[in-house]
């Protein structure tokens, strides 16, 4: 049985005192109603250190929204895992849509970049999906398949990854995928990592899904078998509906 797991990305939204507020915001909010599901809540970098003091004791985790390949060195503006690890970052989301479309990244650097982030004991989030035209195109099954096999390429195991199939033109966009659609993909995927895991790696590694995943449209996606709980966008910035969308995981 796969722990589900829902993680807030805040993505460029929120100054240190605000981000200081939302945290505890959905401390409050989540209360003690929900052990089942595993939570995680990524800031800005800039917010990471003040989040974590907030989330201390918690059960929530902490996560950064993407990483640098190296160590160090003069990559003026990034922020490297050794740094995350160091701020208390138990998870790295990673080929972000956002990242993909807006700053170049690719399945080669994504893929070195989970790499670090693995070697540096931390887990990661892969996030993979097509765009509007893919899918019209009816060749989402390809790109999703390869998006997984470049950005895992080289890697030994998947038992510290986890998947975020996230249509690009359903983030951000109020646009769901149907729990059909997703369940759909989620299960290539699943199919995907069997064929370069096998099978045990493929029931155990878990699946979410994002793109507009609201309080009203969790518990639907969250009931698919193959749908193993959400990265969430824009719903992550009230703490009353990013709760509400942990309950519907639980
Ligand atoms: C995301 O960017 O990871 C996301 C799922 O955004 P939204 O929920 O706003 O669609």
């Amino acid at each position: 049985m796969r722990r589900k797991i829902v993680v807030g990305n805040w993505k460029m939204n929120k100054t240190v005192a605000e981000s200081r507020e939302l945290a505890s915001g959905v401390l409050a909010a989540l209360g003690t109603s929900c052990s089942a599901c595993e939570v995680g809540l990524a800031p800005t970098f800039l917010a990471l250190d003040t989040v974590r003091h907030v989330l201390e004791g918690s059960a929530v985790a902490l996560a950064a929204q993407n990483c640098h390949y190296e160590d160090d060195g003069a990559y003026t503006g990034e922020v490297s895992a050794p740094m995350l690890q160091a701020v208390g970052c138990g998870y790295v989301i990673l080929g972000h849509s956002e990242r993909r479309q807006y700053f170049g990244e690719t399945d080669e650097t994504v893929n070195l970049r989970i790499k670090k982030v693995l070697e540096k004991g931390m887990k990661v989030i892969l996030c993979v999906g097509e765009t509007l035209e893919e899918r019209e195109a009816g060749s989402f099954e390809a790109v999703v398949s390869s998006q997984v096999k470049g950005g895992l390429k080289d890697v030994a195991g998947v038992s510290d990854i986890v998947i975020a199939y996230e249509p690009v033109w359903a983030i951000g966009t109020g646009k769901t995928a149907s729990s059909e659609q997703a369940q759909e993909v989620h299960a290539i995927i699943r199919r995907k990592v069997a064929e370069l895991y096998g099978a045990d790696a493929a029931e155990a590694i878990r699946i979410q899904y994002g793109g507009s995943v609201k309080p009203s449209n969790a518990a639907e996606l969250f009931s698919m078998p193959d749908i193993d709980g959400g990265l969430i966008g824009g719903a992550a910035l009230k703490a009353d509906d990013f709760a509400a969308i942990v309950r519907a995981a639980c």
